[in-house]
């Protein structure tokens, strides 16, 4: 080795001896930011936030097809079958009023799932208590359980707006006995999640097809749950319908819009809702922001034959 070599490759492996243990010994830090993207719509500003994920064992989950068919599709999209799924929700801003469109799960999944929903609102720029109204695309724990944590509004100055039909079935305690067995708890969880928003008249309920507020409408789409519900939201020309639970799994139900979940309550009517939202969607050619798609859940639907396929909306740093 030449000297002068020697005097360039001594220093630098002493300064790579000097600087590899302080690296490998850096803690590894494993968490993500809180999650939000924001998107204009002319005047209206809209934010995905995340409320985090859940694993659900799709192949276990998912009805009219078969695991092993559902192992064999998750895994040529490099997935195995307990899927980490994003549960999303929307904040619209109109200028005139900010409105959350569904609550995520609060603590009801436990430690490890949902329950980021708050945090998330916070990193994009707004508190849980600016929020004028939240509109929910159907009563579920994860989309309703989030509106209350121990017994406190997460949401002290919102309205919460339901369809009837979704409020008839989940705040009666009646039908605990009249849903499928393992249906039962979102009763109990409901009645605990919207007891301070009806202490304090706050629930507003409506039916499906109403504007509900100004710039605001509800396109019913009864099938998952009775009162399920599409928001549509449109500005600048540019039409956004927030679908709420019409997809689960899409790298299943794209290309299979008739494989169902067994969380639908009429499984038949959910398949025919999802059939027609992607059809209308695919023609018109508006943005589609779903609550279980990978965060944020924003984009547009592509028809190809029979089956469809997800095009996530194109990243802009601009707004
Ligand atoms: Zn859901």
């Amino acid at each position: 080795m030449s000297t002068i070599f020697r005097n360039i490759i001594a220093p630098l492996s002493m300064a790579v001896a000097v600087m590899m243990p302080a690296t490998a010994a850096a803690p590894q830090v494993r968490t993500q930011a809180p999650g939000y993207y924001r998107m204009l719509l002319g005047a209206v500003e809209v934010t995905a936030l995340s409320d985090g994920t859940v694993i659900i064992p799709l192949d276990q989950l998912l009805t009219h097809t078969t695991s092993a068919h559902v192992a064999e599709v998750l895994a040529s999209h490099r997935l195995g079958t307990r899927v980490e799924t994003s549960i999303n929700a929307f904040l619209v801003n109109t200028g005139e009023r900010l409105v959350l469109i569904d609550a995520g799960a609060g603590t009801s999944f436990g430690a490890h799932a949902g329950g980021r929903l708050p945090d998330s609102i916070r990193a994009a720029g707004y508190r849980p208590e600016d929020i004028d109204a939240v509109l929910l695309t159907h009563i579920h724990g994860d989309h309703s359980n989030g509106l209350t944590v121990d017994g406190k509004a997460v949401f002290p100055n919102a309205d919460v707006y339901v369809d009837e039909h979704d409020a008839a079935l989940w705040l009666d305690p009646a039908s605990r006995d009249r849903v499928a067995k393992g249906h039962a708890h979102t009763v109990d969880e409901a009645l605990a999640a919207f007891a301070p928003y009806r202490r304090a008249g706050k629930l507003k309920t409506f039916r499906g097809g109403a504007e509900v507020m100004p710039g605001i409408r509800s396109v019913p789409t009864p099938g998952h749950t009775p009162g399920h519900t599409v928001y549509e939201v449109s500005g600048g020309g540019q039409t956004m319908r927030f679908i709420g639970d019409l997809l689960h799994a899409k790298d299943v139900q794209m290309a299979e819009p008739e494989v169902t979940i067994s969380f639908d309550e009429d499984a038949g009517a959910a398949r025919r809702q999802r059939e027609t939202l992607f059809a209308d969607a695919a023609a018109r050619g508006y943005v589609v922001a779903a609550a279980h798609t990978p965060f944020p859940g924003v984009g547009h639907v592509e028809r190809s034959g029979r089956a469809y396929a997800w095009a996530p909306l194109h990243y802009s740093a601009l707004q």
